[in-house]
C-alpha cells in the first residue's frame, strides 16, 4: 500500500501561539501532531551550577522530594527545547546524580497510577492502583511521614492540585480508595504536619464512619488556615494549613491558549521557598514533598503547550530548593515522576528545523520508566536502574529512620 501524509493545520486560535495541531492520514489511520517551536521561550538560558558534589558517607539533615506527576523524560526533554533550546538545561538537568525509576503496582499491573506509584514511594510497598499507604492486601504501612515524625522532623506537603489528591494522600493516610477524599483529609490533619498546601477543593467533607471534617476540626488540632498568598507570606504560625481553589483556571487556560493560574494563588517556587524557611527552624530536620500534579491532567488531554508549562513550574520549584540547599550544605533533593502520562514522543518533521513535532501514543499513563535526579549528601545513592519502592529505602535508610513499630 502506497504511504502517504496529507498535513493539515485544522486550528491555530483555540491553542494560542505555542502549539498547532496538525492532522495525518498515514496508512488511512488518523494520527495527530502537535508542532512546537524550539527556542528561549521568554527564558533565560540556566546560568547556576548545581554540580556540586558531596562526600560519599555525607548524610542529610533535610529531604525534599519533588514529584511531577506524570512526567517522563520526554515532557522534561520538550520543556527544555521549547524554553532553553536544544543545548539548554533545566535546573533539575542540571543536578549532578540521575537514575532511572520503574513504576510498576503490585500484582505485575505494569502500568501505575498515582496512587499506587506515590504509596511505593511514600511506604517502599508496592499496592493496587487506587489505594493509598496500605498493601496489596489492604494492610496500612507505615510512610516516611510518620516514620520522620517518630525522631521529632519537621514535615510538610504541597501539592498544586487537590491537597486529598492521590500523591499527598499516599503521604498522609492508610485507606483502600483515593476516591475516600474525607477519609484522607482527616488522617491527613491528624498527621500533625508543620506545613500543608494545596488545591481545597474535595478537602473539607465527612469521613466514611460520618465524622466531620472541617475547619473547627482542623483548627483544634492547631493548624492556622490561610487562604491567599499575603496570607502565607505573612504568617509566622507553627502549622499551617494553605488552601485555595481553583489553583489554575482550567476553562481561562483552555480559551486563552495559556495557562491561567489563580491571581490569589502563590507559584509553586513562592509556596516551596516559604515552606522551606519554616521547617528548617527544626534543629531535627525536616521532610518536604512538593508536586505539580497538572503535568499528569494536561498530559491526559494531551496538551503538550500545558503540560511544559507546569514542567517549568516544577522545575521553578527546583530551583528554589536547590538554591537552598546549596547554601544549607545538609540539604537532599530529589526530582522525579510517580510515571509517564500520554506516551509522549517527538517525531521526524522533514526539512524544517527549529520546530519540535509531538505525537502522543495514549490519553493515559504509560508504563515508560522515569527520571529521578538528585543534589545533595547521600544524591549518590540514586544510580542506575532502581525502583519506586527503592526512593523510600534510600532516604529512610539515609535518615536513620527507624524501622516500622
Ligand atoms: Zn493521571
Amino acid at each position: 500500500m502506497k504511504l502517504y501524509l496529507l498535513p493539515m493545520v485544522i486550528f491555530l486560535s483555540a491553542c494560542g501561539q505555542h502549539q498547532k495541531k496538525v492532522e495525518s492520514a498515514a496508512n488511512s489511520t488518523l494520527q495527530t501532531y502537535y508542532d512546537m517551536n524550539i527556542g528561549l521561550e521568554d527564558s533565560e538560558a540556566n546560568p547556576q551550577d548545581y554540580s556540586k558534589v558531596f562526600a560519599a558517607d555525607q548524610r542529610p539533615k533535610n529531604v525534599i522530594l519533588l514529584i511531577g506527576d506524570g512526567m517522563g523524560i520526554n515532557q522534561i526533554m520538550v520543556t527544555r527545547q521549547r524554553f532553553y533550546g536544544v543545548d539548554g538545561k533545566l535546573f533539575m538537568e542540571s543536578m549532578p546524580f540521575s537514575a532511572l525509576i520503574n513504576t510498576h503496582a503490585a500484582l505485575n499491573d505494569n502500568i501505575t497510577d498515582s496512587a499506587a506509584g506515590a504509596t511505593a514511594m511514600a511506604t517502599g510497598k508496592k499496592t493496587r492502583n487506587g489505594m493509598l499507604g496500605v498493601t496489596a492486601d489492604t494492610l496500612p504501612t507505615e510512610n516516611l511521614i510518620e516514620k520522620c515524625k517518630r525522631v521529632a522532623m519537621s514535615t510538610g506537603l504541597i501539592t498544586y492540585g487537590k491537597l486529598s489528591g492521590a500523591t499527598p494522600g499516599a503521604f498522609a493516610s492508610h485507606v483502600a480508595s483515593r476516591d475516600m477524599k474525607g477519609d484522607i483529609s482527616y488522617q491527613m490533619l491528624q498527621t500533625n504536619f508543620d506545613f500543608l498546601f494545596g488545591d481545597s477543593e474535595d478537602f473539607w467533607g465527612t469521613t466514611s464512619d460520618g465524622k466531620a471534617v472541617n475547619r473547627a476540626f482542623a483548627e483544634s488540632l492547631g493548624f492556622h488556615i490561610l487562604e491567599n498568598k499575603n496570607q502565607l507570606n505573612e504568617s509566622t504560625d507553627d502549622k499551617i494549613l494553605a488552601l485555595l481553589s481553583p489553583l489554575v483556571m482550567e476553562d481561562e487556560s483552555i480559551e486563552s491558549g495559556k495557562v491561567v493560574i489563580n491571581p490569589l494563588a502563590p507559584t509553586l517556587s513562592d509556596v516551596t521557598k516559604k515552606a522551606m524557611n519554616h521547617l528548617t527552624k527544626n534543629p531535627k530536620g525536616f521532610f518536604l514533598m512538593v508536586e505539580e500534579d497538572w503535568i499528569d491532567s494536561w498530559g491526559h488531554d494531551n496538551r503538550p503547550d500545558f503540560v511544559t508549562w507546569h514542567v517549568r513550574h516544577l522545575d521553578e520549584a527546583v530551583q528554589a530548593a536547590l538554591n537552598f540547599a546549596l547554601s544549607n550544605n545538609e540539604t537532599l533533593v530529589i526530582v522525579t515522576a510517580d510515571h509517564e502520562t500520554g506516551g509522549l514522543t517527538n517525531i521526524e518533521v522533514g526539512d524544517t528545523t527549529g520546530v519540535l513535532r509531538l505525537n502522543y501514543s495514549t490519553d493515559e499513563h504509560t508504563g515508560q520508566p522515569v527520571p529521578l535526579f538528585a543534589f545533595g549528601p547521600g544524591a549518590n545513592r540514586f544510580m542506575g536502574i532502581l525502583d519506586n519502592t527503592d526512593i523510600f529505602r534510600i532516604i529512610s535508610d539515609l535518615l536513620a529512620l527507624p524501622d516500622s513499630e
